[in-house]
């Protein structure tokens, strides 16, 4: 049997070593300095810079698109409150500009979505444009409106997941009559079209006790994955936080059961950054998370947001005033992206003396702002942290 060799599509320089892309298998490998020498590269001034607690990637490896804030959906929970209307979007010169500066800072991948990215109708253009300057494109939609076109469209993606978090009845956040079915009846087309499709499920209140049958839907239909993530307050998902925000007792309940689930399907499952304490609150081994580079809160690093009026984020969930244009340097320079950087280093307790501290950095920022002034608090859904703060209140 001959092992396939992975071909390498891109490399970037960073302080360690490199960060190496490769498309077929798809992954992206941190690597030393010597392995960045065996790959024929010279040493970088990079390698010569001061490393220390507060040290970030020299650009994010993903970035998350949203290409419009139009939806017909208007889903309850919308973490973006998109609107039937979208006023100062960007136009296509202005999209393709962004991108392009994305792609010279070395950013990898950009998940693109909305709103819904389909009721653009110069998506496709945008999506090959991706394509044409090396950025790999990943789409999450509604799947309410895949025709041939978007099938097309969706050809050019490293991976679609469609917006599903319940099946049949079970509808919540995106509880219309019929909005199932179409999903349904998107996923059929793109899977029929040969594309890597997944299901993007949204957590909350109403749709835990109701989980297993996605994982079953998502194992039956031969997906590539499920991705799991926390109704966070955000968006129009603020006004309904309260109603629809996960119990302290399912939150503990979580990972034990995605566990039992992807034994039992065999699929794989993922959670969003939002969910790491629920992770580590069961206290997995902390070096089997390192070397799967399991990572919380990572805003202003890995990751960074443009929202449809051109405004960047470290994080889609956390709003931030400053325009896109001239990011080569605001990189650096953010107020904004530079608290994210922060986080472990100005970390409250009971996060200060948490053993999994470095890997999650005090939880979720949507969660902390909603019910805190304090960027730097700990987030009080972290089973941890609520603990902490009954033994608080009881002294
Ligand atoms: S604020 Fe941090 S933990 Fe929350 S979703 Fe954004 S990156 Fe993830
Ligand atoms: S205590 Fe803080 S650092 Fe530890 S898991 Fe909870 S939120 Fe994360």
């Amino acid at each position: 049997m001959s092992i396939q060799q992975p071909k390498i599509d891109r490399v970037r320089y960073e302080s360690f070593g490199g960060i190496v892309s490769c498309l077929q298998p798809p992954f992206l490998a941190w690597v030393d300095r010597d392995f960045m020498r065996n790959l024929g590269y010279t040493d970088s001034p990079l390698w010569s810079a001061e490393t220390g607690d507060t040290h970030y990637l020299s650009a994010p490896t993903e970035v998350h698109v949203s290409v419009t804030n139009r939806c017909s959906q208007q889903c309850d929970g919308c973490y973006m409150d998109s609107k039937q209307d979208c006023e100062s979007e960007q136009t296509t010169v202005e999209w393709k500009q962004h991108l392009k500066t994305l792609r010279d800072m070395g950013v990898f991948h950009v998940a693109l979505g909305g709103g819904e990215a389909f009721e653009r109708e110069d998506f496709g253009e945008l999506v090959s444009y991706c394509r044409e300057i090396g950025l790999v494109p990943n789409l999450t939609t509604n799947g309410q409106t895949i025709g041939e076109r978007e099938v097309e469209i969706c050809k050019k993606m490293g991976q679609v997941n469609i917006s599903i978090d319940g099946v049949n009845s079970h509808f919540t956040i995106n509880g219309r009559n019929g909005s199932f079915e179409k999903a349904d009846g998107a996923i059929k087309a793109l899977k029929k079209a040969g594309v890597q499709v997944g299901i993007n499920c949204v957590v909350s209140m109403k749709n835990f006790p109701f989980l297993q049958e996605v994982v079953q839907y998502a194992a039956k239909k031969g997906l590539s994955e499920v991705e799991f993530l926390k109704y966070k307050p955000s968006g129009r998902g603020r006004q309904r936080y309260e109603e629809y925000s996960l119990s302290q007792e399912m939150i503990r309940q979580f990972y034990p059961i995605l566990i039992e689930y992807s034994k039992e399907y065999k699929i794989e499952l993922k959670i969003d950054c939002s969910f790491i304490p629920a992770l580590v609150y069961h206290k997995p081994p902390k070096d089997e998370l390192e070397k799967l580079a399991v990572t919380g809160c990572d805003g202003g690093n890995l990751l960074m947001s443009i929202r449809s009026n051109g405004c960047f984020t470290g994080c889609s969930f956390v709003d931030n005033g400053e325009h896109i244009s001239g990011i080569k340097n605001k990189w650096e320079t953010s107020g904004h992206l530079n608290d994210f950087r922060k986080l472990v280093n100005k970390a409250k307790e009971p996060c200060k003396s948490c053993e999994y501290l470095s890997i999650c950095r005090c939880g979720c920022r949507a969660v902390v702002l909603y019910n805190n002034t304090d960027f730097f608090a700990p987030d009080p859904e972290c089973p941890i942290v609520y603990d902490y703060n009954m033994k608080e209140d009881m002294l």
